[in-house]
């Protein structure tokens, strides 16, 4: 999502210098004098994406930071740079490679074993301590006030960060409650949390998996299901056979790991899964449609192939994947020629009508168009429009040509 709500850097903003106590520093040297060090980039390269707009000053929800909107060498997109008495770092969370095919990359990827744990259909959120307060950071990088007071409700934090106020929690905001990414686990329900990575601030460098599962255990925190650690030869018939299990329970799949970390970890997701994601493009296919199409087409047809299916799967899977394009597209097509308009709502749980104003702020801000249909029982409605997808579709239905 692109977002407005990062400002440009004003050229008057001081804060207390993060060596020199007492002293107070502008953002500007900040930026030309201490950020290089920190974040071991050249002044040189954090001026020319200061100009460009890559680094943006961000002031919200009580919090003053660089927000990093792309990566710039190392340091990925969704680094925030927290200025407050002291200065930290919580990087943004790493990309994650996908396989297409499990049996020739595992073995080329991993070490002698994989620690393989579900992959859980969310939204990705890093919690960590800042000046204090236990805050919630968006994919980007962004406050979200909503994720902030869920996970706060959901899990105690207070003692895991006054033991480790230098950790950060990394984890899935989950369930049919949820605004970003709804789905519905029986053992979650409306809305949970699931941790699948504790990192260090600044290094953003990932505790081992038994390690962190111990740490998580200690503090009585919720992690994502580890399914068990592979022998990395002998992982890849398991993991499919594992996948396909998860794809009958419309579960997302998995994510590989190095049970050090000390590897990039890898994805691998069911066929359900890419029917759903398909199916969700194509209730608004001239907003989603493009940019989901093609790669979920590609995984399909590299998980049939390495599945070894036989006729009757191959079928199977065909129709659900025609299924899962075609029949919202009609859905979608009959409701804009029946004078309705393309759009989703999202359900969020809130003690407020103000809280459900706010949250659709916060989307504004993002560019999402939004409003707020209804609040009744501690629930909000909030609608979101698909703007290009009820103007294309109405256009051709009132004789525009493609
Ligand atoms: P990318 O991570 O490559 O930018 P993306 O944002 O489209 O891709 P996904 O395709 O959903 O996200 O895959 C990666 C995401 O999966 C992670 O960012 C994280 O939010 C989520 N995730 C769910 N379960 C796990 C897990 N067990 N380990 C790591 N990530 C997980
Ligand atoms: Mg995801």
């Amino acid at each position: 999502m692109q977002s407005e709500r990062g400002r440009k850097f004003p050229e008057q903003f001081f804060f207390e210098h993060p060596h020199d106590k007492g002293s107070k520093i502008s953002l500007k040297d900040f930026i030309e004098l201490e950020l290089p060090k920190i974040l071991q980039l050249s002044s040189q390269q954090l001026k020319g994406a200061f100009k460009r707009g890559t680094i943006k000053f961000y002031s919200d929800y009580g919090l003053d930071a660089i927000q990093i909107r792309k990566s710039i060498g190392k340091i990925e997109a969704g680094t925030m740079i927290c200025l407050g008495k002291s200065v930290e770092v919580i990087r943004g969370f790493p990309k994650i490679r996908r396989t297409l095919m499990l049996e020739p990359v595992l073995k080329k990827h991993f070490n002698s074993e994989i620690a393989l744990e579900e992959k859980m259909n969310g939204y990705n959120v890093r919690i960590a301590r800042v000046n204090n307060r236990i805050m919630a950071f968006t994919r980007g990088g962004f406050i979200c006030p909503y994720t902030t007071k869920k996970a706060n409700q959901l899990m105690d934090m207070e003692e895991f960060f006054n033991h480790h106020p230098q950790l950060i929690i990394c984890g899935e905001m989950v369930g049919t409650d949820n605004p970003y990414v709804s789905q519905y686990y029986p053992e979650i329900g409306k809305l949970g949390f699931r941790i699948f990575d504790v990192r260090e601030k600044l290094s953003n460098k990932p505790l081992p998996i038994l390690e962190k599962r111990k740490l998580l255990e200690e503090y009585g925190l919720p992690p994502v299901r580890l399914l068990g650690i592979y022998d990395t030869h002998e992982a890849a018939g398991e993991i499919l056979d594992i996948v396909r299990k998860l794809g009958e329970k419309d579960r997302e799949g998995v994510v590989m790991k190095d049970p050090d970390m000390e590897i990039q970890p890898l994805k691998y997701t069911s066929s359900q899964a890419h029917a759903s994601e398909l199916e969700y493009a194509f209730s608004y296919p001239f907003d989603l449609g493009q940019a989901f199409f093609f790669s979920r087409v590609i995984r399909e047809g590299f998980q049939s192939f390495e599945m070894d299916e036989s006729d009757v799967e191959i079928k199977l899977r065909a129709k659900r994947m025609g299924e899962s394009i075609l029949y919202p597209m009609l859905e979608t097509i009959r409701l804009i020629a029946d004078d309705k308009v393309a759009a989703e709502d999202l359900v969020i749980e809130v003690d407020s009508p103000d809280e459900a104003e706010d949250f659709v702020r916060y989307l504004r801000s993002l560019g999402v168009i939004a409003t707020v249909v209804e609040v009744k029982k501690g629930k909000a409605v909030i609608r979101r429009l698909h703007q290009s997808t009820s103007d294309k579709i109405s256009n051709f239905l009132n004789g525009g040509l493609y």
